[in-house]
């Protein structure tokens, strides 16, 4: 039987890769400071640990684990991450995690490793343009990422890819853009916009207003979890290093988006935009590379993956009326 070790096991991604693995048949261990919020894990083994400790972990990578998956940051959304109020947290916690894993999982000598990089190591410069973003892979240096959490992704990139040169450690790394879908974090600052928009048009009476963070009209892409996952294994599978774009190139405004969630929850809303953290003006996945490396792109459309999440978040909010 494979195994597979998933760091930020009781996270968004890292809970449903576990699931994913599972009904794949590896034998898994993840390891997360905190269990799944929303669901039980499906992992053979859940370690409480914080893998800021070296001790903690050597013991994790106890064995040459078949695949590791390094998911672990200390990560939010944009209220989070482009604030500049956690700058220091975001940037120390999360490269302490990434040294002490290429180091111990050098050590145990793991077959190979995917690192969870971010479009947010993309130059600011190539994203003043809502309607023309460049995120193609190799526009991603000389850098310039718009935040502290983008540089330390580009910088644990790298040193992956050190210890793939002068270890011969077998790394893969993709650039997530925007992954969403049921069981992430929908409120309490480190939701992110499609979960976001849900609670907002969720909590919004038919008739009413939701508020939007700036003008509304600075572009995204979003792509759903099942997506998302499926690039991800097949890129363990492929011999392509990477890093890649795992994302979405269906690209709409925020004020796109508010919309289209009003028009799945069948409710009328006037958009009210106010001040918020907003991150750059445009982004889009580039998903050129990935085609050309694995023969597939995600297909999913987001209004679907929408109505998904919209019927999840819609539940969330029932319960914590209900006091539930
Ligand atoms: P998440 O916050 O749900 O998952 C990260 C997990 O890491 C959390 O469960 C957290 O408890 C755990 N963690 C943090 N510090 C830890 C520590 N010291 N020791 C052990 N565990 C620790 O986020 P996610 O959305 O599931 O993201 C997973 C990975 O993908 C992250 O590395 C993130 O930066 C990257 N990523 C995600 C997105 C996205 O849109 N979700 C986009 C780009 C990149």
């Amino acid at each position: 039987m494979k195994t597979a070790l998933v760091l930020g096991g009781g996270g968004f991604i890292g809970n449903h890769l576990v699931t994913r693995l599972k009904k794949e048949g590896f034998w898994v261990r993840a390891v997360d400071i905190k269990r799944p919020e929303y669901s039980e894990t499906l992992a053979d083994e859940f370690i409480i640990g914080d893998l800021r400790d070296q001790k903690i972990c050597e013991s994790v990578f106890d064995q040459p684990f078949d695949e590791v998956y390094q998911l672990a940051a200390d990560m939010g959304g944009a209220g989070y991450i482009f604030s500049g109020e956690h700058d220091a947290d975001v940037v120390h916690n999360s490269a302490q995690i990434n040294l002490n894993v290429a180091h111990y999982g050098n050590i145990a000598k793991i077959k190979k490793l995917f690192y969870s990089s971010s479009a947010c190591i993309y130059p600011q410069h190539n994203q003043l343009d809502p309607e023309n973003p460049n995120c193609a892979e190799a526009s991603a240096y000389p850098a310039a990422p718009d935040s502290e959490y983008g540089w330390e992704k580009l910088f644990s990139e790298r040193m992956y890819l050190s210890y793939h040169r002068n270890y011969g450690m077998n790394v893969r790394i993709a650039r997530f853009h925007n992954i969403f879908g049921p069981e992430g974090a929908w409120t309490g600052g480190r939701d992110k916009a499609p979960a976001a928009v849900c609670r907002k048009v969720a909590e919004a009476a038919d008739g009413g207003e939701v508020e939007v963070w700036g003008d509304g009209r600075q572009t995204r892409s979003f792509l759903f979890i099942d997506e998302c996952l499926e690039g991800v294994r097949r890129l363990m599978d492929s011999d392509f290093m990477g890093p890649v774009n795992i994302g979405s190139d269906e690209m709409v405004t925020i004020n796109e988006l508010v919309e289209m969630t009003a028009e799945i929850a069948e409710k009328k809303l006037t958009l009210k935009h106010i001040p918020g953290a907003l991150g750059v003006r445009g982004r889009n996945s580039d998903n050129k590379l990935i085609e050309e490396k694995l023969g597939w792109k995600p297909h999913f459309s987001l209004k679907d993956g929408m109505a998904i999440m919209y019927t999840w978040v819609q539940e969330q909010v029932e319960k914590a009326k209900a006091g539930k």
